[in-house]
């Protein structure tokens, strides 16, 4: 830290990010199961509008995502004029963290949330505050616990990343509804179109003025390394943020080519389906092995080991075989690993090592 010149209070807590590495050295038959992202990766519609946007660089974007906004509006059948679209769902939590909390304020999520809310609320000044969860699960009434005068924002991730569980609506609803005046609940549906039967939030959002809904391309649509994803909330709440958010924040081809990849019904159906299928001969697999899981509703699952050095040293095994997995002690759970569900043979392969590796455990 420089003697003088000094960082806002807070930012120094921030811990950087580390994102799930995709290589190992000497070896080119690597399967990355550590990021979530698509064993698939882009569909064909996005592909083709990758290529198509090239022509246009020296235009600057919309600056309205009038475009992609009333795609997402007519997909899933939303108000057009309270959707919001960032840089990754990222740039949503940040641009909430920003306008809503600040020195003093605190911003509440759970035990093993997604690290960006923590990283968010520090870049913005606020004091992160953590309630515990149950068996890995949102606790509607230890975050209400945990709630003071001073909580702006509440933010839950559902279905959770790193553990896979979720809460029904009538969780999410009970606690919007007990909320204190003053506090906003986020919603961050970043694996919502994994879950069955569920909407993200996006009707509770329409009734009430507390909520806001966050989702992602990242993840169900392949493309996490274009960097795009939008909120949903009241109009009050849209008013805030589209002054906070950059005029140009995100390019014209990162426009083009989300609005591409919602319509490639063909590709998202294929993913869904593969996604279910695979997710649940692998959970069986694994519990046949005698590793536990929690029932997961996203793309990935989370296997929880005897201990942090059982994990760690399955986590070597997967390694020497050239299988990237997430371990998420940064989460509070190091005695798990977060498994990607890739495509059939990369299940396969997992399913293989760990199961050579829990013989030799005995
Ligand atoms: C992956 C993920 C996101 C999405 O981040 P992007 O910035 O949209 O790529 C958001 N929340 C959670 C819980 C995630 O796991």
């Amino acid at each position: 830290m420089h003697a003088h010149i000094r960082p806002q209070p807070g930012i120094l807590e921030i811990a950087l990010y580390q994102g799930g590495s995709s290589k190992i050295a000497g070896r080119d038959d690597v399967v990355k199961l550590s990021s979530n992202e698509n064993p698939f990766g882009p569909g064909d519609l996005a592909r083709q509008a990758f290529a198509r946007s090239g022509h246009d660089l020296h235009r600057y974007p919309s600056t309205d995502h009038a475009g992609l906004r009333a795609a997402l509006g007519a997909q899933f059948g939303l108000d057009v004029g309270r959707i919001i679209c960032g840089a990754g769902s990222d740039e949503i939590i940040s641009f909430l963290c920003q306008s809503y909390a600040g020195p003093g304020d605190e911003v509440l999520y759970s035990q093993h949330g997604f690290l960006m809310y923590r990283i968010s609320a520090l870049a913005a000044g606020a004091t992160p505050v953590v309630a515990p969860e149950t068996d890995r699960t949102t606790d509607v009434d230890a975050l209400l616990a945990a709630v003071t005068k001073r909580t702006k924002l509440v933010f839950i991730a559902n279905p959770n990343n790193p553990t896979g569980t979720m809460i029904p609506l009538s969780e999410v609803t009970r606690l919007a509804k007990k909320l204190p005046k003053q506090a906003l609940l986020v919603l961050d549906g970043a694996y919502a179109e994994y879950a069955e039967d569920y909407d993200g939030g996006a009707a509770l959002v329409d009734a009430r003025e507390n909520v806001v809904m966050t989702r992602t391309f990242s993840k169900l649509y392949g493309l996490g390394g274009l960097r795009v994803g939008w909120g949903y909330g009241p109009q009050h709440v849209m008013d805030v943020l589209n002054r906070v958010r950059g005029p140009f924040n995100l390019s014209t081809v990162q426009l083009d080519v989300a609005e591409a990849a919602l319509g490639d019904v063909i590709h998202v159906t294929r993913s869904l389906t593969e996604n279910a299928r695979m997710r649940d001969w692998l959970t069986d697999r694994l519990n046949a092995l005698g590793v536990a899981t929690d029932p997961s509703h996203a793309n990935f699952v989370l296997a929880r080991f005897r201990s942090a050095e059982q994990a760690g040293a399955c986590n070597a095994a997967l390694l020497a075989d050239g299988l990237i997995v997430r371990q998420v002690g940064s989460y509070g759970l190091p005695e798990a690993l977060r498994i990607t569900i890739g495509d059939e043979s990369a299940c396969r392969r997992v399913a293989h090592v760990i199961g050579a590796f829990m013989e030799q455990q005995g």
